[in-house]
């Protein structure tokens, strides 16, 4: 099978120009006219040798994963379903403001992490995407929009990604970092490490490795200020706890561009929305309760999310007068907080209702049924 050219890196483009007796100059040509100006066709490059385009058409190819359907909300989110196999769907989507365009990418078809507000993670896992497929969604969404808004060359629709659709970006982390590289990269999309966002649901180790080969900006969900409630939500808890995940946050700041995490905090009525919980939030931040006593402060940043419900959770979204509370005893402590506005609602493009048609491969329904079973959920303040 052809070699798809977006699931190089620069270097890697590097390593297959040379295998095909090419110098590194004309990789970084190549990579040029794919991701600045969104080339497929080699025959459109017409800086390279025609020996090479040739060449090229029969060994490579520049290939995203298949468009399924794309949808323009009222508010001007695009979201975008594309086809993985096997009846699988993953989704991306497109958020303009007023100052930026953030482009919010899935990294993994479902989810095996199962926390229980996320309709991906009730879906179960059914692949990891690959390098190019990752990079492949901003390929494609950065050069439809330039086309659609009819933006001038050298301008850009994309600014700001977040890794923040389907799946755990840190456990599909190999074709995670050069999807990263091209999106930094200054011959790829040039975009700040600061407007790059990784965000986890903790995975300590991989935190650490991120920290040492690719350092964007870190967002963490956190969801809940105790290891017996964050054990109940995000089931990975279980295996390192806050302490070592708080622990894995102060150590990522010192390589990091920005010098705060943000933590996401999904807010769940009566879970994990009331004022004693905000509380116990600012303590553990700030070094004071039991599971951060070591770990000392964690400079951060709070972003709330107003759950977006789906039937099979059995949960509900926070009132906006609990949230409002909730925000106001975290900025009276001196932590910034915001509160995440509901995007693309008429489209289904909001956090955790991502590719609905996705069908589920491993049987993690069930699996979470029983474990919610054995596990019930904290309520809120009988904390341990
Ligand atoms: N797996 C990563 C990134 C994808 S989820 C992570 O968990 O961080 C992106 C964000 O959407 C996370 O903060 C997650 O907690 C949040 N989210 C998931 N389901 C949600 C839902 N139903 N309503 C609101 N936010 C949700
Ligand atoms: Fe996976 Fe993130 Fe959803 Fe948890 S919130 S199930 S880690 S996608």
């Amino acid at each position: 099978m052809a070699a798809n050219l977006l699931d190089f890196d620069l270097e890697g483009l590097a390593a297959f120009c040379d295998g095909l007796g090419e110098k590194r100059f004309r990789a970084t040509q190549l990579y040029r006219w794919i991701h600045q100006k969104g080339a497929g066709d080699f025959a459109a490059m017409s800086d390279l040798a025609k020996s090479l385009r040739t060449k090229l058409a029969e060994v490579a190819e520049v290939r995203a994963l298949p468009l399924i359907s794309e949808h323009v909300s009222t508010d001007g989110t695009t979201k975008w379903l594309f086809d993985v196999g096997h009846g699988n769907a993953v989704e991306t989507v497109f958020i303009p403001e007023a100052d930026r365009g953030t482009l919010c990418v899935s990294s993994q078809a479902g989810c095996a992490v199962g926390c229980r507000f996320c309709s991906t993670g009730h879906q179960g896992f059914s692949r990891n995407l690959t390098t190019g497929e990752i990079v492949g969604q901003l390929w494609f969404a950065e050069h439809r929009l330039r086309r659609s808004l009819g933006l001038a060359e050298g301008e850009r629709a994309i600014d700001n990604v977040v890794m923040m659709g389907m799946g755990e970006p840190l456990q599909n982390y190999a074709a995670l970092v050069p999807a990263l590289r091209t999106m930094l990269d200054d011959h790829g999309y040039g975009l700040s490490r600061r407007r790059v966002t990784v965000s986890t649901s903790g995975m300590v180790t991989m935190i650490d490795r991120l920290r040492e080969d690719c350092p964007v900006a870190l967002a963490v969900s956190l969801h809940a200020p105790n290891d017996a409630l964050r054990d109940a939500l995000v089931p990975l808890n279980r295996k390192d706890g806050i302490e070592a995940l708080l622990d894995a946050c102060v150590r990522y700041l010192d390589k990091a561009p920005r010098d705060f995490v943000t933590f996401e905090y999904c807010m769940l009525d009566g879970v994990n929305d009331t004022p004693e919980l905000a509380h116990e939030l600012v303590q553990l931040v700030s070094g004071q309760a039991p599971a951060s006593r070591r770990v000392g402060r964690v400079p951060c940043k709070f972003n709330l999310i107003p759950f977006n419900p789906f039937p099979a959770s059995g949960l509900k979204r926070s009132p906006r007068e609990r949230v409002l509370a909730f925000a106001q005893v975290l900025q009276d402590a001196g932590i910034v907080t915001t509160i995440r506005k509901t995007r693309g609602d008429d489209i289904d493009a909001a956090c955790g209702q991502l590719a609905g048609e996705v069908q589920d491969r491993t049987g993690a329904p069930a699996r979470l049924a029983r474990r919610r079973e054995l596990i019930p959920i904290a309520v809120a303040g009988a904390a341990r």
